[in-house]
């Protein structure tokens, strides 16, 4: 620790999820904490849901590609900020 971002983002998108990674100074792998995940929610799926539940019934954002580009977006934006906020710990 600490890891780069683009470490940390590559772990979120392993198929098994939040990938443990494998430390260069200390070689043991570390896992993101159960804050991190909620803080990873946080910043991509709930800001989405919020967004189609809320905002995708106004113009013009109730165009279904218009409403699904913008729900991917916000998720790819949210995902790109989480690896500032989210903390690892020894697995
Ligand atoms: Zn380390």
């Amino acid at each position: 620790m600490p890891f780069s971002w683009s470490e940390i983002y590559k772990s979120f998108w392993s198929w098994k999820g939040y990938k443990p990674i494998e430390c260069d100074n200390c070689g043991k792998k570390h896992k993101i904490t159960a804050t991190g995940r909620l803080i990873f929610v946080a910043l991509t799926v709930l800001p989405m849901l919020i967004f189609i539940k809320f905002i995708s019934f106004f113009p013009p954002f109730n165009n279904f590609l218009v409403a699904l580009g913008l729900a991917l977006a916000i998720l790819f934006v949210g995902s790109l900020v989480t690896p500032y906020f989210v903390r690892f710990k020894v697995v």
